[in-house]
């Protein structure tokens, strides 16, 4: 039995597709020490690893202290983010061996503690991976539309924060690459390659092993009885970019009255009271089930994030994609390009051109062909199983 350190204090989307990666090595013998917020203790603990948290709130505070406009600012807070996690984790687990270090893509410093801890790594990669051409490659051309004056002060900072995590910890940071996508000697990336963009790019040391769906810990205020035969439409912009009242209203406008029976997550952070009138034929809810509600739903209007596309994709959903922020818009347009879905603007977005596209994703076949194709594509692929064999090889072979 070997032991495992899981890195990962990002969101949700960063959290669930490791819930049956974790959930798995633990029924294989593995033991687990899982490094996340408190939010998620529950529904870690459930898996049979041992968890420890990191501030949250601290945890944020630093990311955002980097700046919110642009992405090299974002990559900044992620450094900032070395003094809450990397202190921390090290008190914590003083004294204690481990073999193998798990972490996430993006949140948590783990390729810093990889190399602090002198510990084989594995990524966790819960969006599209990039390579470092195709991320160097955004990374200037989002830089190039920041104003000189803006982006100096942004880079110098960068320069100085790896100049303090070098002399604080003793690491080197090369590339910005290394902050925000973490690369290590595997990753693992929960979506398949035909769906990642420019799959081929990647080489072995990238296994794309499907999206990682486990049974979770469901709400205890969704009674799933009253959809199961209504076949819904079902609408949620994620857990992170959903502050969208107005969108919410739009859909009552869209779909209010008629035969649709429709299910709509607004986020933990939309007060239900504040978006007026129900329609009768809507349930609205702060969070819901959601693979659940996809075994029932007819189609999906969502975000675009990650884990709900490969979700509503795994269960033959079609999808109308209107991308908030981040990848999203990556992801909405690969939807496109493989014809399961459609993607439309969030902004000066009408009921009618939701309504139209409700009508056409449902009437038209090829929507249905295309997400049949991916449906199997996903539902043969190995999942958390397969990323459980990965790393067992890897940690093996190490
Ligand atoms: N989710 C859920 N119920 C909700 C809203 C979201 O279970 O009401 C889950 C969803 O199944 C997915 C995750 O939260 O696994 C959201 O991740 P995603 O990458 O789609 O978007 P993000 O929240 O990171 O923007």
């Amino acid at each position: 039995m070997a032991r495992a350190l899981f890195m990962n204090s990002g969101s949700e989307g960063h959290i669930n597709p490791t819930i049956g990666v974790v959930q798995e090595l633990v029924s294989r013998g593995e033991e687990v020490v899982y490094f996340t917020i408190e939010a998620f203790r529950e529904r870690i603990e459930q898996t049979g690893a041992t968890v420890r948290t990191l501030d949250g709130q601290k945890f944020v505070n630093a990311f955002l202290s980097g700046g919110r406009n642009y992405l090299p600012e974002r990559i900044n807070g992620l450094l900032h983010t070395a003094d809450v996690v990397i202190p921390g984790v090290l008190e914590q687990i003083k004294g204690e061996r481990f073999d193998y270090i798990i972490h996430d893509s993006m949140f948590g410093c783990g390729r810093l503690l990889a190399q602090i801890l002198k510990l084989p790594a594995i990524n966790s990669c819960t969006s599209f991976a990039q390579t470092k051409a195709s991320f160097d490659e955004m990374l200037e051309q989002h830089s190039k539309k920041i104003p000189a004056e803006i982006i100096q002060p942004i880079n110098d900072e960068f320069h100085r924060l790896t100049v303090m995590v070098k002399d604080k910890y003793d690491v080197e940071i090369h590339s910005p690459y290394e902050v925000f996508c973490n690369p290590a000697p595997l990753t693992i990336v929960y979506t398949t390659r035909e769906f990642q963009p420019f799959g081929e790019a990647f080489d072995q040391t990238y296994k794309f092993v499907g999206p990682s769906i486990a049974s979770r810990l469901m709400p205890e205020d969704f009674d799933l009885s009253t959809i199961k035969d209504k076949s819904p439409i079902y609408i949620s912009l994620g857990t992170v970019f959903n502050q969208a009242i107005d969108f919410y209203k739009l859909c009552f406008e869209a779909f209010g009255d008629t035969d649709h029976t429709v299910v709509m997550s607004v986020g933990e952070k939309t007060q239900i009271a504040d978006l007026g009138e129900i329609p009768k034929n809507f349930l609205v809810k702060n969070y819901v089930p959601q693979t659940e509600v996809l075994k029932y739903a007819k189609l999906f209007i969502t975000h675009g994030g990650m884990n709900s596309t490969n979700e509503g994709l795994y269960h033959g959903v079609p999808l109308i994609v209107i991308p908030q922020s981040a990848d999203q818009p990556i992801i909405a347009g690969q939807v496109a390009a493989i014809g399961a879905g459609m993607k439309l603007p969030a902004q000066s977005l009408t009921a009618n051109q939701l309504r139209e596209a409700v009508d056409r994703l449902l009437n038209d076949p090829s929507f249905r062909k295309a997400v049949s194709n991916i449906r199997e594509s996903f539902q043969k692929s190995g999942g958390y199983r397969q990323a459980v064999d990965e790393i067992l090889e890897f940690y093996g072979g190490d």
